[in-house]
Parts: structure tokens; C-alpha cells; sequence
């Protein structure tokens, strides 16, 4: 027997290996993405090396595919047929569930066949696609119905299950059996005008400004149009909302406040990086996107900044243009400057450690 064709019994090392050594013998058994480049790859392809970290390892190329890679145009990964017949079952159907079909075949084996090579049944790799449309639809469109309807789901309560393991960063259940999750939200007057506190049971969902609280409570209910919203009268907001007046006041610099929102993966890790900012600095949004190792996606990155659910508690406004121009602020540029030079001029500002890399506003 050659090399072994089944990916799940290789470890990520092993597969890696092979990788290093353009080792043909496991061509078919399964294929490598890089993530700076989009691109999915045979093992054996003569490309240059990626580095380890950018690296997705896929055990067929659909489901490289599905995750938005393409195929190399040098080695043709999906060309690849491999010796093992439950491969070449399992990839016959995926492309039939990716154009929207059924696969066909006996569904025992066929069921067997996705275990073996996914680890997962086929209905449960027909609902990743699904769910897989829909991100990629999120990420297009801000408002979430529409993208629900395109991707093929029924109605909006339906999919917040589906997705709710899946798509959250502290995963809300939005609608449970069509019950809407309860939103209490408080609305407060501050120096950047009115500010909207909005938290399900888990955590904050939304930190929003405006002029007044008519359109924060209007898009509160827009955005969560399923859910009970309902003001709280009963100050179990009070905490929250305090800390995030200390903020305002520049006398909080760390505002660690538990969050129940919505993201895609690649939104998660920006927001993620924005929290990594320090009070008082800033970054470029091509600086964010190298230390996400996509140095390309610098757009991307201030797309995902402008559907920032989160004011403040996610600190998108500490993400600036290069040659410093401050760019753009989803609740009004005013208020990104005012929030910057009070973050530069307050005593809990931390200075910055390395002062050539880090750009600081005026
Ligand atoms: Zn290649």
C-alpha cells in the first residue's frame, strides 16, 4: 500500500509534511488552502511554500471550495482522482448539493461513504452550504432578511437556530421555537449625544449613537425584528451603561463589557483585533489586515468596522486611514474624532510601546 488516503486519520502535522515534500502520494487524499492567497492546492503542487499559519488543510476540494478558495491553476487540485471510490462518491455529491441538487445514489452508502471522508452525513454538509450562502450573503448586505430568503431558508426564526452555534461570538438565540430572545435596551443623553445600550440575557447586542433616541429604538427593532424589544425600567442595564459614560469621560480605558452579537468568522477576528488596540492608539486599516496575516483585506476590514454592532465596546474608531486621515465611522465621523481626541488628551491614555509603528490622531 502507498501513502494512506484518509485524511481524517492524518494528523494536521502529517499532512504538512507531505506539504514540505510535495509528496505525490497524497495527492487525492487531500488538498491545502492558503488563506493570503485564496488559493487550494494538491500536495504535490510546485508552488512556493506558504507559511505554516496561513494554511487550511481540506480532505476534498469542494469543501475547500465551499469555504470560498479556488482551485490553483498550476497543480488543478479538483483534477486529482483519487484510489479510494468513497472520495470520488462523496465529491460527486458535494458538487450536486453545491448547485442545489440531490445527491443521487444509495443514501446508506452515501452516508457512510460522508462519515468516512467529512465526518459528517450528508444532510449535515447540505446545511454547512446553506449556512455557508448565507454568511457570505451577510457579508454583502448588511440587513439580515433578505440574506436569509437567498440563502434558501424558509423564515428568519428558523435559520437563528441553525446558525446560532455557529455564527455568534457568544452565540444569541435570536428566536427560539419562534419565540423572540428579549432585548432590553436604555437610551442616555452624552457629550456624543444619545447613546443606546441594547443586551439580550447573555450580554450586549448593540451600542449605538445618535441624535436622538427615535432612530436608535427604530433600528433596534429593524435589526432585531423577531425579537421582544422592550425598554428596561428595571436598571439591570445600569452597570453597563455606567461603564460606558466612565469611557466617555475618558476615565474607563478598558471597556470589557460581555457581548452577544452576530458575526461571520472573518468579522469575529476583526472585531477581535480591534479590542486588541489600546486606549489612545490607533491603527491603519492595512495594519489590521496584516496582523490577520491577509494583508490584502484591508478593505474587508473596514467593511467589517462599518457593521460594527458594538460602539465603543468594540473600538472600531481607533481604525484610521494611512497618511492620517481619520476615514469613516458608521454613527458619524464627528463623533470618531471627538472620541479620538478624547482617548489622545485623557490621562488614562496608554502610551504607545512601539511609537514608530503606531499612529496617534494629531
Ligand atoms: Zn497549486
Amino acid at each position: 500500500m502507498g501513502a494512506p488516503t484518509k485524511f481524517r486519520a492524518m494528523s494536521p502535522t502529517q499532512r504538512w509534511q507531505a506539504v514540505l515534500a510535495r509528496d505525490r502520494r497524497f495527492d487525492g487524499a487531500f488538498v491545502y488552502a492558503v488563506r493570503s492567497t485564496g488559493i487550494y492546492c494538491r500536495p504535490s503542487c510546485a508552488s512556493r511554500r506558504p507559511r505554516r499559519t496561513q494554511v487550511t488543510f481540506f480532505p476534498i476540494p469542494e469543501a475547500a471550495e465551499r469555504e470560498g478558495y479556488r482551485a490553483c491553476r498550476r497543480c488543478h487540485p479538483a483534477d486529482v482522482i483519487g484510489g479510494d471510490p468513497a472520495i470520488a462518491l462523496v465529491r460527486e455529491a458535494a458538487r450536486a448539493i453545491a448547485a442545489g441538487a440531490r445527491p443521487r445514489g444509495d443514501a446508506r452508502r452515501l452516508t457512510r461513504a460522508f462519515k468516512r471522508v467529512l465526518g459528517i452525513t450528508p444532510r449535515a454538509y447540505a446545511e454547512a452550504r446553506r449556512l455557508d450562502r448565507f454568511k457570505q450573503e451577510l457579508k454583502r448586505r448588511k440587513q439580515v432578511s433578505p440574506a436569509l430568503y437567498e440563502a434558501g431558508y424558509g423564515s428568519s426564526s428558523r435559520v437563528y437556530e441553525r446558525t446560532d452555534a455557529q455564527l455568534g461570538m457568544t452565540p444569541a438565540r435570536y428566536a427560539r421555537g419562534g419565540n423572540g430572545v428579549g432585548i432590553a435596551y436604555v437610551t442616555v443623553a452624552t457629550v456624543l449625544g444619545r447613546l443606546l445600550v441594547a443586551a439580550t440575557e447573555r450580554g450586549v447586542c448593540r451600542v449605538a449613537l445618535a441624535d436622538n433616541a427615535g432612530i436608535l429604538e427604530q433600528d433596534l427593532r429593524a435589526e432585531f425584528p423577531n425579537a421582544r424589544v422592550v425598554e428596561d425600567k428595571s436598571g439591570k442595564l445600569h452597570g453597563w451603561v455606567t461603564a460606558i459614560l466612565a469611557y466617555l469621560e475618558g476615565r474607563e480605558p478598558d471597556l470589557d463589557l460581555p457581548l452577544d452579537i452576530r458575526a461571520t468568522a472573518f468579522q469575529r477576528r476583526v472585531w477581535q483585533e480591534l479590542q486588541q488596540i489600546p486606549f489612545g492608539q490607533t491603527r491603519t486599516y492595512a495594519e489590521v489586515a496584516r496582523r490577520l496575516g491577509q494583508p490584502t483585506a484591508a478593505r474587508a476590514v473596514a467593511q467589517a468596522c462599518a457593521n460594527n454592532p458594538a460602539a465603543l465596546v468594540i473600538p472600531c474608531h481607533r481604525v484610521v486611514r494611512a497618511g492620517g486621515d481619520q476615514g469613516g465611522y458608521r454613527w458619524g465621523v464627528e463623533r470618531k474624532q471627538r472620541l479620538l481626541e478624547m482617548e489622545v488628551t485623557s490621562p488614562s491614555r496608554q502610551e504607545p510601546q512601539t511609537p514608530g509603528r503606531v499612529r496617534t490622531v494629531k
